[in-house]
């Protein structure tokens, strides 16, 4: 039995596992914290990114190494990959880990992004805020996940409070000024590549983030008319372009109908969770078959899908049981502020079906908040 290597181990380590499983697949994953919620479905080896000797015995047991996690320091996926084959390729995570490469990628294939500087000092914050304009949003070039490393300013007066966030990580990691896109939608596009050069996208997700994490998604995204081609496109060539293995997501702005990139994840999305019941191959299932060289599966939709993300802490699981193809999906993750710790997919066979069974999840949990900007988006 092929044994999938995976180098992290929350929630989606654990869902590669689960998906991994009918396929034969065995999973080992690493992550430094013993408690990782992947460990609860998959054996799971407790060491650091450095601990090399760790990483030896684990490589020496797995056909392939691949991520959950974006931020593993590229010189480990390098010297992993001297051993064993590494998908992605330590290139595309390197390029996907740095705000600064993945924009300028962006750039050359094709696809705008917001006006953007480099800031290392102080004199070029303001140097930057002179270029960039305001508002903008100062983020650090790396290690940024769930909006953390980020600081919002409305106004130049604001570049004080910025530098004190987030000065001190401008040596370590750099930070970047970006203008603030007053867009009309966010996307995503959640696309596989084969070891042969197979290509495809599933269709396109809108998505809704509170406090830079996301909140809602909703696929596949209405309304979207021509994007779907642009987007695929655009996709496709970024991934040959990193010679890419595997499932990785690409952000999306919408801003006067055009297609603005935000940054891509070199792994499985969570915008791309509703796949698992409102596809035909899930992103995870895909993913295990790129990666181990399998021929991909049928990335179309059943029809359309909502994605409620858990954040902190989770709601009553039956209450969203109880409503006709809802989904429940517990991480296994101990309750605290922010995190995430569990999804819900509710799927249907057209928009007012849809919108009728969110309505009832929303009432029975009292998250008509939540769900309002969904149930717009269906008419
Ligand atoms: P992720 O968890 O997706 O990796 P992240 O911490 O890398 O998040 P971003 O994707 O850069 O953060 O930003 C999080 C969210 O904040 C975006 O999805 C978007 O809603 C908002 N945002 C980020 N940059 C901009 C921008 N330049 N203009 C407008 N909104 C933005
Ligand atoms: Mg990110
Ligand atoms: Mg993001």
């Amino acid at each position: 039995q092929p044994v999938l290597g995976v180098l992290g181990g929350g929630q989606l380590a654990r869902m590669l596992a689960l998906a991994g499983a009918p396929l034969g697949v065995n999973t080992l994953v690493v992550d430094s914290a013993a408690d990782a919620c992947a460990g609860q479905v998959a054996p799971l080896v407790v060491a650091d990114w450095t601990d090399y000797a760790a990483l030896e015995a684990f490589a020496g047991r797995v056909d392939v190494v691949t991520f959950d996690f974006e931020n593993v320091p590229a010189e480990t996926a390098r010297w992993l990959a001297e051993r064993v084959k590494v998908s992605p390729a330590p290139l595309a995570l390197a390029v996907a880990q740095d705000r600064l490469a993945e924009k300028t990628l962006f750039r050359e294939c094709g696809l705008p992004t917001p006006d953007f500087m480099t800031v290392d000092t102080r004199e070029q914050l303001d140097q930057a805020l002179a270029v960039v304009g305001v508002p903008a949003i100062l983020k650090t070039r790396r290690l940024g996940y769930d909006g953390k490393g980020q600081f919002r300013l409305r106004d130049r007066a604001d570049a004080d409070a910025a530098w004190a966030a987030l000065g001190a990580q401008a040596s370590r990691h750099g930070l970047i000024l970006e203008a603030f896109v007053p867009f009309e939608r966010e996307l995503s596009v959640i696309a596989v590549r084969g070891r042969d050069g197979d290509f495809r996208t599933w269709p396109l997700t809108r998505n809704w983030h509170v406090d830079g994490v996301l909140s809602m998604s909703l696929a596949p995204a209405p309304d979207i008319e021509q994007l779907q081609q642009r987007a695929t496109a655009l996709a496709r060539t970024l991934a040959e372009r990193l010679d890419y293995v595997g499932v990785f997501a690409l952000e999306l702005f919408v801003k006067d109908g055009e297609l603005l990139g935000n940054e891509m994840a070199p792994r499985v999305h969570n915008s791309g969770h509703w796949t698992i019941e409102g596809a035909h191959a899930s992103q995870f299932e895909n993913h295990v078959r790129a990666v181990l060289g399998l021929p991909l599966g049928d990335t179309g939709a059943r029809g359309p899908s909502a994605m409620f993300n858990w954040i902190g802490e989770l709601p009553d699981a039956s209450a969203v049981l109880r409503v006709v193809d809802a989904h429940w999906h517990d991480y296994g993750k101990q309750a605290r502020p922010g995190r995430k710790v569990g999804h819900a997919t509710v799927c249907a066979t057209g928009a007012g079906q849809l919108a009728a069974r969110l309505g009832q999840v929303a009432a029975a949990l009292g998250r008509e908040a939540q769900v309002a900007p969904v149930l717009s988006a269906l008419g």
